[in-house]
């Protein structure tokens, strides 16, 4: 792999990660998401500190499937 395709991987994950809190953010003021493939609602689970629940945000036919990290940084 050459140094050109690494950086453009990394400015993906990037863009993903923003887009990830772009949803949550979204979700959680009550806004209904769809996904982006089948057109459902998107339900986001957040990650509970007390209790070792995985977040997720994912929609009903699991095309789209997050998994969130137990912290958010910045949230
Ligand atoms: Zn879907």
């Amino acid at each position: 792999m050459n140094p050109e395709n690494f950086a453009d991987i990394n400015r993906r994950s990037a863009n993903a990660f923003h887009e990830q809190k772009r949803l949550i953010k979204q979700l959680l003021a009550g806004k209904t998401i769809t996904c982006r493939h089948c057109g459902q609602a998107l339900q986001a689970q957040l990650p509970s500190a007390h209790s070792d629940t995985t977040g997720y945000i994912r929609c009903a036919k699991g095309c789209t499937d997050i998994e969130l990290e137990a912290s958010l940084p910045g949230c």
